[in-house]
């Protein structure tokens, strides 16, 4: 826990145990999970989180650049642990999302004066596991 206790505090945010287990999660499973997946997984040692809490929590941590909320589509977000930068496909038969690297500079042509931020990549298709099976 003490890395996660650390990172908190270095953002100035509280490190609550519930809090601390969010961040863990998120950088131990990099299979971008959903908000239900992450409860469902935490639920049974934490009782007293509840989805809410849950849900605030994934808000501070992506507002504090622990996490990277994804909105690949529709309203479904994804967390990821791993804020480097990347690219994510999904594959539209099981739903995973995967990573992938970036190139360390993109052919972006940015209006002029736009000021660039974050850059998101989704590719969309059918990941090896599924393709195999069909
Ligand atoms: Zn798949
Ligand atoms: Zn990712």
């Amino acid at each position: 826990m003490t890395e996660a206790k650390i990172l908190l505090e270095e953002r100035g945010i509280r490190p609550t145990q519930q809090r601390m287990a969010v961040l863990r999660y998120l950088r131990d499973n990099r299979n971008h999970p959903t908000v239900d997946t992450i409860y469902s997984s935490l639920h049974d040692r934490m009782p007293s989180l509840s989805r809410t809490t849950l849900y605030n929590t994934l808000r501070l941590l992506s507002s504090a650049g622990l996490a990277l909320s994804l909105t690949i589509e529709g309203d479904e977000i994804r967390f990821d642990g791993d804020t480097s930068d990347h690219g994510h496909c999904k594959c539209r038969r099981c739903g995973g999302v995967f990573d992938f690297p970036l190139p360390e500079t993109l052919p972006l042509d940015l209006p002029d004066g736009f000021l660039g931020e974050s850059v998101h990549i989704y590719a969309w298709g059918t990941c090896r596991r599924c393709a195999s099976l069909s």
